[in-house]
């Protein structure tokens, strides 16, 4: 099948290198390592990730219906608030349920642990350790994520096999030890009563400044205090650096610097460039004018903001030039969208042996079918 721009494509050498991170780090500490889909839900991968990892964490019923269907292994889900009508077809998929509040737990709990599944409450340790990105941050005044010790109802733990702490984004091992802390500080007296602790994403642990040792001795010290299965649930740093998006340069304009109008767009196909906001890594791409040629790399849609970013170049940019994306494979794939009717990208795989394979193309029916 012919490949063209724009197309994801996933790096399998590059992810089973941080597979064999994460494995390592759930071999020395016990831990077992989830991959949460929210950030990555390429199924055609989910058997290779599941020979490193445990299972799979899901944000409601249609992420838990595929990791059941095509990861197998553990299937856990947690929702901000979970409706009535969906438990009966979640008991079919799902061996953890999280939720996040006493009175989510308290309505139906009962029904899960009827039916072997373990339960769980989402927590909200109050410590923030990150700046900037209030967005990301579960525990940012006001949040919805995770029950406080002030909403905390001890006629819930009855009902409960472990806590949930889900607080940090693209982080280090230090963080995750002050976070703890205000979570031991908080709910500690809790602990050794369950059986499971879960500290969720964000965990950047395959990035190469990462202190895995600083993060070992604090799984191991939980286990062995409380005697409690720890939980991971990287998504990030499952697929970190393990992707990119290629694309082409269509044509140049001109106002007030030189404007490079790609196939690919950033509020289609990496809208994180837009929301979050960052600037994404490109091939051979310096800061502007830190190489001779400088130009706005920009989406083919029609709004204004569709901008991608300013970038520089050792030679000037033809039509027909590709640009290629680094660290595409995260909250990428799964957050595209045809505004605009953009076409959606392609996902290929590049196999170890450095052979393509096109794991799915799509259409005009892909944009037509989703509007009526
Ligand atoms: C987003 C999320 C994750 C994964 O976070 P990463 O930053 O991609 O590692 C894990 N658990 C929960 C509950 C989340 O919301």
């Amino acid at each position: 099948m012919e490949l063209k721009t724009p197309y994801f494509l996933i790096d399998e050498a590059a992810l089973e290198k941080n597979l064999r991170i994460l494995k390592s780090v759930s071999d020395a500490s016990g831990a077992k390592i989830l991959l949460a889909q929210k950030a990555y839900s390429c199924f055609a991968t989910y058997p290779l990730i599941a020979k490193y990892l445990d299972g799979t964490a899901a944000s409601g019923l249609y992420e838990a219906r595929l990791g059941k269907e095509h990861f197998g292994k553990q299937t856990h889900v947690f929702s901000p608030a979970f409706r009535e009508e969906e438990t009966e077809e979640l008991a079919k998929y799902c061996d953890h349920v999280i939720f996040n509040s006493p009175a989510q737990a308290k309505k139906f709990a009962p029904f899960f642990r009827a039916r072997n599944i373990s339960c769980g409450l989402r927590v909200n340790p109050e410590r923030s350790t990150q700046q900037g990105h209030a967005q990301y941050d579960p525990c940012a005044p006001c949040s919805r994520l995770g029950t406080t010790i002030l909403e905390f109802d001890e006629s819930v733990l009855p009902l409960l096999d472990g806590l949930h702490m889900h607080t940090l984004c693209e982080q280090n091992s230090d963080a995750l030890e002050e976070t703890v802390e205000a979570l031991e500080e908080k709910f500690g007296k809790y602990l050794s009563r369950l059986r499971w602790l879960n500290l969720g994403g964000g965990h950047h642990i395959t990035r190469g400044d990462y202190d895995i040792p600083r993060l070992l001795s604090l799984l191991v010290r939980l286990r062995e205090r409380y005697g409690l299965q720890i939980y991971l649930e990287p998504g990030e740093a499952v697929v970190l650096n393990a992707g990119t998006l290629v694309s082409r340069v269509l044509d140049i304009v001109q106002n007030g610097m030189d404007i490079a109008i790609l196939d690919a767009s950033a509020t289609c196909h990496m809208p994180d460039v837009l929301e979050m906001p960052y600037r994404p890594p490109v091939r051979n791409g310096g800061a502007p004018h830190e190489k001779k040629y400088t130009y706005r790399l920009a989406g083919p849609t029609c709004l204004a903001g569709d901008i991608i970013g300013d970038y520089s170049f050792d030679a000037p940019l033809c039509c027909g030039d590709e640009i290629v994306f680094e660290d595409m494979a995260l909250y990428t794939m799964v957050k595209t969208n045809t505004f605009n009717g953009m076409p959606l990208p392609a996902i290929a795989l590049k196999k170890e042996d450095g052979s393509i394979r096109v794991l799915k193309t799509f259409s005009y029916e892909n944009f037509k079918t989703r509007l009526s």
